[in-house]
C-alpha cells in the first residue's frame, strides 16, 4: 500500500497541458488524520479560469460532434483506467480527505462504474418524430449538447463527485472545466492524468482549482459557459443558482440534506441496527444522504439503543490507511467545531449521552481530528443537531409512537434528499415511502446512491439527477425541426 510521505507539488490542467500557476501560489492539502501536508497544489485565478473556458469552447466544436460511439470508447477506457488503479486512487483519497481505505476503494468503484454507466447511455440518446396536426408538416425533436460546462465538487467524495459530473458531461458531448474541492484536489489531478492516458482529447476536460469564489464568478459570468453543475452546501448552491440566472444557464445542484430514519417497531432489529450503523458512520458521517434525525419507535426504543451502541462502541477509529479502521477523522478544524458545537447544544437541551461525545484523547490521535463515534437520546426538535447538518459521527435519536406523526415530523425541514424506513409491513412501506418529501427513499436500505438509480433532492436539496436512465438529460437541449413538404 502506497503512503504518501513528503509533499508532492501538483499542477494546472488547461487545453492539454500541465501548468503551474501565474500568480505561483500554492494550496497545502492536509492529511487530516495526522496533519501531515500530502501536496501542494498550484493556485489558479481568473486568468487560468479564462483560459481553461477559451479551451472548452474551442474544443465544443469538436467533442460535440464526435460520434457517441467514440465518445462512449474513451468513456471505458476511463473505466477500465480507474480500476486498474484502484489501489492508487484510494491511498491518495484516504490521505488527502481521511475516510478508511476500504470505503475509498469502494468510491473508485463506484467513480468507475459512473463511467461505465454513461459510456452505454451515450449510445442511446434518442429523438423523436411527432405526427403534426397539418398534412404538409412534419416535426421531429433531436438532442444535442448543452455546450460548454463548469463543475464544482465537494471534498468528502473527491473522485465520485468529479466522475458524476465528468461521465454524463463527456457522454453527452459537452467539455468541462472542473473545479474540485480546495480541501482536496489531489484525487481530481490524479483522474485528470488518467484522461490524458485515456484520450480525452485536448481541451476537452481543463482543471482549475483556487479561490472558489474568484473561479466561480468568472464561470458563472461568463455567456459561453451554459450549464453549471454542482455538488455542495445549500448555502453555496444558492448562491451559484442566482448568478447563474443573469444568464439563465441550466444547473443541477446536488445539495444538503437532513435524511430521517424512521425505525418502526415491526421492523428486523438486527438487521436494522446494522445498517443504521454503516450509513451513519461511513465516511465518518460526512455524507449528504447520511442519517441526521433517528426516529425509533418507543416500544423497542431501549431494545434499539442497547444494540447500537454495542455496534457503536465496536467500530474502529482511526488513520484510515489502515484496512482495520471503520471511522477515519473529520476533514478538518471547523468540521470538528461543528460537531462539537451541535453535541454540546443538544446536551445543554436536554439530551443523553449514550456513548463518546468528546474529541478523541487518545495520544496517536492528538495531530488529527478524530472525535469519537458519539450516540445521542432524548434529542428534540429545537437542538441544532435536529435542523442543521452535523457532518460527523454523531447519531441523533428521537422517539415517536405513532405512524402519522412521525411522517409529519420526517418531513418538517427544508431539505428534501434521502430518507429510509425500516418495517417489515409493507401496507406501511408503500404508505410511508409515498408520503415522505424527499428525492430517495430507502426501504430496509440504507444505500440509495447506485449507479444505476436516480440520485437527487427536492426541495432545498436540489434539481436535477444524477446517474440513472436519464442521466444525460441534464446535458442535453431539445431542439424541434419543423418542415414544410411540397406535393
Ligand atoms: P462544504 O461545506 O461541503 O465545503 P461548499 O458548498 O462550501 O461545501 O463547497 C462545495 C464546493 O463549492 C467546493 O468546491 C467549494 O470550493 C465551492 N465553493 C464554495 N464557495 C463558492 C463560491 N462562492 N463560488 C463558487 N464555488 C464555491
Amino acid at each position: 500500500m502506497e503512503i504518501l510521505k513528503s509533499p508532492k507539488k501538483y499542477q494546472l490542467f488547461i487545453n492539454g497541458e500541465w501548468k503551474d500557476s501565474i500568480s505561483n501560489q500554492f494550496i497545502e492539502v492536509v492529511n487530516p488524520a495526522n496533519g501531515n501536508v500530502v501536496g501542494q497544489v498550484a493556485s489558479g485565478n481568473m486568468v487560468e479560469t479564462k483560459e481553461a473556458i477559451d479551451a472548452a469552447c474551442n474544443s465544443f466544436l469538436s467533442w460535440s460532434k464526435e460520434t457517441p460511439k467514440a465518445r462512449a470508447d474513451i468513456l471505458m477506457r476511463l473505466y477500465s483506467l480507474l480500476l486498474e488503479n484502484e489501489d492508487h486512487f484510494a491511498s491518495v483519497i484516504t490521505n488527502e480527505m481521511g475516510k478508511p481505505i476500504v470505503q475509498a476503494r469502494s468510491e473508485v468503484q463506484i467513480a468507475a462504474e459512473h463511467f461505465r454507466w454513461n459510456a452505454e447511455e451515450a449510445r442511446r440518446i434518442y429523438g423523436k418524430t411527432i405526427q403534426s396536426s397539418e398534412k404538409q408538416k412534419r416535426l421531429s425533436i433531436i438532442r444535442q449538447s448543452v455546450g460548454p460546462v463548469a463543475a464544482i465538487t465537494p471534498w468528502n467524495f473527491p473522485l465520485s463527485m468529479v466522475a458524476r459530473k465528468l461521465a454524463p458531461a463527456l457522454a453527452a458531448g459537452c467539455t468541462v472545466i472542473l473545479k474540485p474541492a480546495e480541501q482536496t484536489p489531489i484525487s481530481a489531478i490524479e483522474f485528470f492524468k488518467l484522461a490524458e492516458k485515456a484520450g480525452v482529447p485536448k481541451g476537452v476536460i481543463n482543471l482549475v482549482i483556487g479561490n472558489p469564489k474568484e473561479i466561480g464568478d468568472v464561470l458563472l459570468e461568463d455567456k459561453r459557459i451554459r450549464k453549471i453543475t454542482f455538488t455542495g452546501s445549500t448555502e453555496v448552491g444558492k448562491l451559484l443558482y442566482k448568478k447563474a440566472a443573469n444568464q439563465v444557464k441550466r444547473v443541477s445542484m446536488e445539495l444538503g440534506g437532513h435524511a430521517p430514519i424512521i425505525v418502526f417497531e415491526d421492523c428486523d432489529l438486527e438487521s436494522t441496527v446494522n445498517q443504521v450503523v454503516r450509513s451513519k458512520f461511513n465516511n465518518t458521517g460526512q455524507t449528504c444522504v447520511c442519517p441526521n434525525r433517528i426516529y425509533v419507535q418507543e416500544s423497542i426504543k431501549d431494545k434499539f439503543i442497547n444494540l447500537f451502541k454495542e455496534k457503536v462502541q465496536s467500530l474502529k477509529m482511526g488513520y484510515g490507511i489502515d484496512e482495520n479502521i471503520d471511522v477515519g477523522p473529520v476533514v478538518n478544524k471547523s468540521g470538528l467545531d461543528k460537531v462539537k458545537k451541535h453535541v454540546e447544544d443538544a446536551l445543554q437541551k436536554g439530551a443523553t449521552l449514550v456513548v463518546g461525545g468528546k474529541v478523541s484523547d487518545k495520544d496517536h490521535h492528538k495531530n488529527g481530528y478524530f472525535y469519537e463515534p458519539t450516540v445521542l437520546d432524548c434529542v428534540n426538535d429545537q437542538m441544532l443537531i435536529a435542523n442543521q447538518e452535523t457532518f460527523g459521527p454523531v447519531a441523533p435519536i428521537f422517539s415517536f409512537e405513532i405512524e402519522e406523526e412521525v411522517v409529519k415530523k420526517a418531513n418538517n425541514t427544508d431539505y428534501g434528499l434521502a430518507a429510509y424506513i425500516f418495517t417489515e409491513n409493507l401496507s406501511r412501506s408503500v404508505r410511508v415511502s409515498e408520503a415522505l418529501e424527499y428525492g430517495m427513499v430507502g426501504i430496509n436500505d440504507t444505500v440509495v446512491s447506485q449507479v444505476e438509480g436516480a440520485f437527487g433532492g427536492i426541495k432545498e436539496s436540489g434539481i436535477g439527477r444524477e446517474g440513472g436512465p436519464d442521466c444525460l438529460d441534464d446535458f442535453l437541449e431539445m431542439k424541434l425541426i419543423t418542415t414544410i413538404i411540397r406535393d
